[in-house]
């Protein structure tokens, strides 16, 4: 049988510990190197340093007020709903402690997809920021979460009065505990569930992810020994990542992306994140020259605009060591031109996805490689590449690649059904076909998944080809990606006229530009910018569907291809 390792062992993962346990209070934080006093959080927008001890005591304080306040029960869940902000690991944190569930949303969603995420997870609790603040209330209203549930992330001059987090750390911090910390029994963090992410997976609508408390820790682990920590968790001098180290915090924190190979990560390796609640690329380079950043993990558009952006020659940026690029595929040729810009930092790719918990596998080099290969599998991992015939492709053969790994998640919430077809016998269906060669060097050739992935972003197709059918004007429906050079996809929708529209294009050609207008405003008007249809819209007569009624997408994928080669 035919199963590729990573070249490393994993090194033992607790599994009676909790998320924070583990990052904030055992013992890896002995190591003398971890125990500089250097500040854990640094606050882009203010310059705020925060260091470990203060992290701590923020966490209990807001465990201990907000369980004063809403007598938090086990398995309660708290939606957090802000940008990347200090205080939002705090607030993570603090959930976990007291045994409560976190789920992160887009702080960019609509009201209707906040509601899909409140009433998904049946979140009991809303943390928001106050940017955020009216469509949170909007959707609020729809879920039935009442405002005395609510608190803001900081504090804000607001019409509605709302605790804030600093209010409640204080209050918290000025009581005696009201809650004795969830001990986890031995093997029991493989089951405790401490985060919810959302992922459309290989098919269908967006569906609660469930992340054990073991899985967050077990990839914290896998993804720091392969990104060159010891296996006894020491960070040294000639390791790549050190402690003391100053990592940015630009990837999101409710995705998978920003909640472990940055966040948590950064945290257990003892470096400093710069927390940037939003993008701005010309700003992110002033933060990079002002706190001296040394790695850089970013999403393939931003890698783009480090390579061709006019403003990057006007800074020092010497002190970068790292560029490592995640959440969709990177081009060769923006290696290159990246590694001619940053001749002395090392570049690097991670796959990752929500299922398992973070990087699966991962590559930094000094040397450009442009060989196409996304590095070897960290460890713990191992993997199976699934010919189309069913059976197990050697190296060099390409196939569909299925993985095990201590980090992979319990299923989705509530979809047993989605849970089975996905999680098979302990092996994660990834819907990414690869071929692993003998080095044991992981290449992805093709997403065979339904998803779309625009600038690292998820996009479901099931998700706006149900939002396109109601309205009038459509009859069938089926959303592709098209190839884009900066975004990597953008979704375009092939649409079956209804006979009402059909006929009134029939009669009026110039009605057929309006329609297309009308359906992309449709879903813009729904959903949140990387799900428009920046793609286009195109009517055909009829979606092709295999006999059994299933959408075959890949038809469509080509055609949109060569539609837009043709202009
Ligand atoms: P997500 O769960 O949002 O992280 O999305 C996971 C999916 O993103 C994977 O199954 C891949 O299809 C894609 N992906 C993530 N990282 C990479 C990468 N480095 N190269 C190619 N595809 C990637």
């Amino acid at each position: 049988m035919t199963e590729f390792k990573g070249p490393q062992e994993l090194p033992f993962v607790p599994d009676d510990l909790s998320v924070p346990q583990f990052i904030l209070d055992s013992h890896h934080l002995s190591q003398p190197v971890v125990k500089t006093d250097i500040p854990r959080f640094i606050d882009d927008e203010t310059g705020r340093r925060i260091g470990i001890e203060e992290i701590r005591a923020r966490t209990f304080g807001l465990a201990n007020g907000m369980n004063s306040r809403w007598d938090i029960r086990e398995d309660d869940v708290v939606c957090i709903f802000s940008p990347n902000h200090v205080d939002y690991p705090v607030a993570m944190w603090a959930i976990l402690r007291l045994g409560a569930t976190v789920t992160g949303a887009n702080p960019a969603y609509t009201a209707e997809e906040l509601v899909h995420q409140l009433q998904l997870t049946k979140a009991k609790i809303l943390l928001i920021h106050p940017a955020c603040l009216p469509v949170a209330l909007q959707a609020a209203r729809i879920a039935k979460l009442s405002p005395s549930y609510m608190a803001l992330i900081e504090p804000a001059n607001m019409e509605i009065s709302l605790p804030t987090v600093p209010d409640l750390i204080a209050d918290g911090l000025s009581r005696p505990p009201s809650f004795n910390e969830r001990r986890l029994r031995p093997g029991e963090a493989k089951t405790k569930i401490a985060f919810l992410i959302l992922s459309s997976g290989t098919t269908g609508k967006p569906k609660g992810v469930r992340l054990s408390h073991y899985a967050v820790i077990a990839n914290t682990v896998q993804s720091a020994v392969h990104m060159g920590l010891s296996p006894n968790y020491a960070s040294d001098e000639n390791n790549r990542f050190r402690a003391g180290d100053v990592m940015i915090g630009l990837p999101p924190f409710y995705h998978i992306f920003g909640l472990i190979p940055v966040l948590h990560f950064s945290v257990f390796a003892g470096m400093s994140l710069v927390v940037i609640p939003k993008f701005n690329f010309v700003d992110m380079l002033k933060s990079i020259e002002r706190y001296r950043i040394n790695h850089l993990l970013v999403v393939p558009p931003q890698v783009v605009l480090l390579c061709k952006h006019p403003a990057v020659k006007n800074f020092d940026l010497k002190c970068i060591r790292t560029i490592l690029s995640g959440a969709a595929p990177l081009a060769s040729e923006t290696i290159i031109a990246l590694a001619q810009i940053f001749p002395h930092t090392a570049i690097g790719q991670g796959y990752g996805m929500t299922e398992a918990t973070g990087i699966s596998f991962a590559r930094i080099d000094k040397h450009v490689d442009t060989s196409g290969s996304t590095g070897r599998l960290v460890p713990g991992v191992v993997a199976r590449v699934v010919k189309s015939d069913g059976s197990l492709a050697g190296c060099g053969e390409a196939g569909h690649l299925i993985i095990s790994s201590p980090s992979l998640a319990s299923g989705y919430l509530n979809n047993e059904e989605a849970t089975k077809e996905t999680f098979v016998d302990g092996w994660l269906h990834t819907g990414d076909e690869v071929i692993i060669n003998e080095e044991a060097e992981v290449f992805v050739i093709d997403r065979i998944k339904e998803l779309i992935k625009v600038k690292g972003f998820q996009v479901a197709p099931a998700e706006l080809e149900g939002l396109l059918l109601d309205h009038p004007d459509v009859a069938d429906v089926c959303v592709v990606g098209i190839p884009d050079d900066y975004s990597g996809e953008l979704p375009l929708a092939f649409v079956v006229p209804s006979p009402s529209a059909a006929e009134r294009i029939k009669s009026r050609p110039e009605e057929s530009d309006k329609v297309k207008a009308e359906l992309v405003k449709h879903v813009a008007d729904a959903k949140v910018h990387y799900k428009h249809l920046k793609g286009g819209v195109e009517f055909i007569d009829v979606i092709p569907k295999n006999p059994s009624g299933k959408l075959l997408r890949r038809f469509l994928r080509e055609r949109a291809k060569a539609l837009r080669a043709k202009g």
